[in-house]
């Protein structure tokens, strides 16, 4: 029995057969095969959802394939639920691989199994492959020997790492090998590399050009003690069984991609076309830094959910990160759907896009705007069941006097409203309409008792008043009131000409809208009182003699 076999005692597939299964795809000219291979440990950042935006783009609108692939060969920082989490999240954003795993974490397509660590008999019939061409060996090096080898590097100021002349068990005899197996030492199986550290090669990045590296020499692990290979060496096989034609993912893979090229070209295998892109980053002071999991509530997916952004709003967004063109696209195609728009990877910024969240509210304001009363309505209401109950029961007891106030400058208006960036702005936006909810500020009762003769102006337009007026008509009563009372007509007769006058327009309607509304912006004042209803807006109107 040879030692290699004393590694894998029981029967394994051959490389043929492995091959003979998992056929090269048919695909038309020009069709790409991309994937998202994340780790599931139990968290999903933003950077992901973006990453798998681009990924999925890419292939379909190439008329290739999209897939999932869960890499879970590190066990131990695997967390339960985590795959379900990672599956959700790309279904809930419309990001639908062929293959992989679907919303509920079913497995489809035939490439499968789609995670790495039921693939395991897999990655053992390559490596055993490897140990037979001589291109891998057993590794018994012990804790002790590896930080030995650490220290002894350090002190002689050599490169770390397991390479060349430090590889002590990179050119065992068998018999040694067989005896360390038969004591049952515990062993990893590394790559043996050919590369020379003093050899430069070129490797073209999708993105980033043509980058320049040293040749990878490292002997890396493998395939672990626990008979699990590594990241570096599962994606490898992987990626050329699933057939996949580009590899796109962060930019923190960069360093090992002379690894990655050189362990395809000792497969014999062709290697995917890399694009490594830079991080999602944000401005802290005056610097840039990364998303970070710890320190930013946006780097989580769930946290959109939570203040409830609609998720096409943040996939737009999204894309308007990816490709800053976007928004010029959106703004000539209006009733597309943002997949229409061609993504390009070669116009992503090579230094990395940054969050911000006043551009992820307008598009969102502008995506909420377009809504109908009854899209706006059912969606505020499914995430105030989630998220909050006081706006549920209001909406569960009020739901005709909500919509009301929700259609205000929506349905056919020439400027819709654009106040609502999430949902959880809307309470903000509907609470000053139910009495038990209103209050007026003393900072805004201040505001008032600013403007000359405030009292006069409301008792003069209580009798004048109808919930029923159109914006016109209840505006040329303002108008009116303003010539009555000294206010111009128009910001710019005022400002022509302000020692005349005790204010504009906007001063005299601005004691109106405090009034009914306990505040200085708002939709329009008309439809607001349209929807208050008379009673309701007398009584706040007469509030004014008690100011
Ligand atoms: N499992 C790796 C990660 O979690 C995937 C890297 C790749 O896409 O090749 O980042």
């Amino acid at each position: 029995m040879s030692y290699i076999d004393k590694i894998f005692p029981n029967p394994l597939p051959t490389v043929e057969e492995l091959e003979a299964k998992y056929k090269r795809r048919d695909l038309p000219d020009g069709a790409k095969v991309t994937r998202v291979a994340p780790s599931p440990t139990g968290f999903m950042h933003i950077g992901g959802i973006y990453t798998a935006l681009i990924c999925e783009r890419v292939a379909h609108q190439s008329n290739g394939v999209f897939f999932l692939r869960i890499e879970d060969t590190d066990t131990k920082r695997e967390v339960e639920g985590a795959t379900e989490l990672i599956c959700s999240s790309l279904a809930n954003y419309d990001i639908i691989p062929d293959e992989g795993f679907d919303a509920f974490g079913n497995e489809i397509g035939s490439y499968a199994p789609y995670k790495q660590s039921a693939r395991k008999e897999i990655y053992q019939a390559y490596i055993k492959q490897m140990l037979l061409d001589g291109r891998a060996y057993p590794c018994f090096a012990t804790t002790e020997e590896l930080e030995k080898l650490h220290h002894d590097q350090e002190i002689s100021g050599a490169r770390p790492g397991y390479y060349g002349r430090w590889a002590k068990y990179r050119d065992s005899p068998v018999e040694k090998i067989e005896e360390k197996l038969d004591a049952g030492v515990p062993f990893v199986i590394r790559f043996k590399s050919h590369g020379s550290y003093d050899n430069k090669i070129v490797i073209q990045d999708g993105l980033k050009g043509k980058i320049n590296f040293p040749e990878n020499d490292l002997d890396i692990v493998i395939m672990k003690s626990d008979g699990l290979p590594t990241y570096h060496f599962a994606h490898v096989i992987d990626d050329y069984l699933m057939g996949t034609t580009h590899v796109i993912r962060g930019d923190e893979w960069l360093s090992s991609l002379p690894l990655h090229i050189q362990l395809f070209k000792a497969m014999g295998f062709k290697a995917p076309k890399y694009t490594h892109i830079a991080p999602i980053q944000k401005m802290d002071g005056d610097s840039r830094r990364k998303l970070s999991k710890r320190h930013d509530p946006e780097a989580d997916v769930r946290y959109y959910d939570t203040v409830g952004y609609p998720r096409v709003a943040v996939i737009e967004y999204l894309l308007n990160l990816v490709n800053s063109n976007f928004e010029d696209w959106r703004r000539n195609n209006q009733t597309k759907s943002y997949k229409d728009f061609p993504v390009s990877l070669n116009k992503l910024s090579p230094s990395g896009a940054l969050f911000d969240f006043v551009k992820l509210n307008n598009i969102s304001k502008e995506i909420i705007s377009k809504m109908t009363t009854d899209e706006i309505y059912s969606a505020v209401y499914d995430w105030a069941k989630k998220n909050d109950s006081n706006l549920l029961a209001l909406m569960d007891s009020n739901s005709d006097y909500i919509k009301a106030i929700l259609s205000i400058e929506r349905t056919g208006a020439k400027n819709a409203r654009k106040d609502i960036a999430k949902y959880s702005d809307v309470p903000a936006e509907i609470e000053y309409f139910f009495d038990e909810k209103f209050a007026i500020s003393d900072e805004m009762k201040n505001e008032i008792r600013s403007i000359k003769n405030y009292r006069e102006i409301v008792n003069a337009y209580i009798p004048m008043f109808n919930e029923n007026d159109s914006k016109d008509i209840w505006f040329g009563k303002m108008i009116d009131l303003a010539s009555k009372f000294n206010f111009a007509k128009n910001g710019k007769e005022y400002k022509a000409n302000p020692e005349s006058f005790n204010g504009d327009i906007s001063t005299l309607v601005k004691i109106f809208r405090i009034l009914i509304t306990g505040k200085t912006q708002t939709p329009d004042l008309s439809e607001i009182q349209h929807v208050m209803g008379k009673d309701r807006v007398l009584s706040r109107l007469n509030f004014v003699n008690e100011i």
